[in-house]
């Protein structure tokens, strides 16, 4: 089988092609022209045009489904080499504005949230994702082409400002290593230039690979999908927290290096008459003493079958103006592409579904 180009990062691509130079050519014609045939590469000498067609190809995998929502944020379901998919979505923070003359005043806003892994190990149980179990973790390549194929397909350029959210499918901090090395690929200055402060790294609290990736010292940014406030709560929707508590998570977040002007997020799913008291507001704001900390809160996204309900608008605000009157801040997250069924697992699963069915 060929290797698959997006795997590597410079450093390595340099180890087998000469001189240095070549390769940084190479990264442009991918990463910036977006050309995705070796053979077009005009400035590379023939033969290594056909060497690199030979032994590598740049896409692996296909775009299989593309749900477009009334906000304008495109969902994708990506069919990989051995046929698993995984989940992407191009998210829309703030649209195109024009000026009266029709000419563009301000580009459009991104963030991308993409996949770590095809399913996940956690078993979080209001996570549609766990439900299927774990199948395999994603390369670094598999990971850095969610994002590129997204710029294909809607023509970003290169030298955006876009920001990256690792909070699609699957745990990233269980494939620290493939997680890595896309963090690096994105943000090489001759790629995509994704700086490292655009990145974060959504986790469910494995204390010890937060640890981990605080030594590989990246510069990205962390989110702690926390959800509950005490253990016995957090063991029952997250199992994981019997391995690694609360306090466990909370040492690892006040030994993580967080640039100066950024704080680790605490992503808080609200669920209906689970965890949405303003008790449980209060034991946060402790918590989270001392922390630089921002919450997000995020509305249940309830699916077929779940036994969770989505909470009111009216206990969401009471939650979140009880953070603030303490001085957290304090967001509520906007369902993007809520019509579109945005939280991570359910296109895959809707396509499942109908493949069952034909
Ligand atoms: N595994 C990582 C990252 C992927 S999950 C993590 O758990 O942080 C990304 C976010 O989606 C998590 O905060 C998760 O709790 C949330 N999520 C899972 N199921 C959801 C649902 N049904 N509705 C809304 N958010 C959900
Ligand atoms: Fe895995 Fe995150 Fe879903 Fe939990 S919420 S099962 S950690 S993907």
């Amino acid at each position: 089988m060929k290797k698959h180009i997006l795997n590597y990062t410079k450093d390595e691509l340099a180890k087998f092609i000469s001189p240095k130079f070549r390769v940084k050519q190479l990264f442009s014609w991918i990463y910036n022209k977006k050309v995705t045939n070796f053979l077009e590469m005009n400035n590379l000498p023939k033969d290594l045009r056909q060497k690199l067609n030979d032994e590598f190809t740049i896409l692996s995998s296909q775009i299989v489904s593309k749900q477009v929502s009334k906000d304008g944020s495109i969902k994708y379901l990506f069919k990989l080499h051995d046929g698993h998919t995984v989940e992407a979505v191009l998210l829309l923070m703030k649209p195109t504005v024009y000026n009266e003359d029709g000419s563009i005043k301000h580009l459009p806003k991104y963030t991308v949230c993409v996949s770590s892994q095809v399913g996940c190990k956690v078993g979080c149980a209001f996570c549609l994702t766990a439900k299927g179990g774990f199948v395999r973790d994603l390369s670094a390549g598999e990971i850095v082409e969610q994002i590129l194929q997204i710029y294909i397909d809607n023509n970003i350029e290169s030298n955006r400002k876009v920001n990256i959210v690792y909070m699609g499918m699957g745990e990233p901090l269980d494939n620290l290593e493939n997680l890595a090395k896309a963090i690096k690929i994105f943000s090489d200055v001759e790629g995509l230039s994704i700086s490292p402060h655009r990145q974060t790294v959504s986790t469910s609290g494995l204390s010890s690979k937060i640890d981990k990736l605080a030594k590989l010292n990246l510069g990205v940014n962390l989110a702690i999908s926390l959800h509950a406030v005490d253990d016995k709560l957090r063991e029952q929707l997250m199992p994981i927290n019997k391995a690694y508590n609360i306090a466990s998570i909370m040492e690892a977040v006040r030994r993580f290096p967080v640039n100066l002007r950024k704080k680790v997020l605490f992503e808080y799913l609200m669920i209906k008459n689970v965890n949405d008291s303003l008790d449980a507001a209060k034991k946060l704001v402790k918590l989270l003493n001392g922390i630089k900390a921002k919450v997000n809160l995020i509305y249940f996204n309830p699916y077929e079958e779940s036994e969770f309900q989505r909470p009111s608008y009216e206990d969401m605000r009471k939650f979140q103006k009880y953070l603030l009157s303490k001085g957290i801040i304090c967001t509520i997250r906007e369902s993007k592409g809520l019509d579109i069924s945005a939280a991570c697992g359910q296109l895959r699963e809707q396509k499942l579904q109908e493949e069952q069915q034909r």
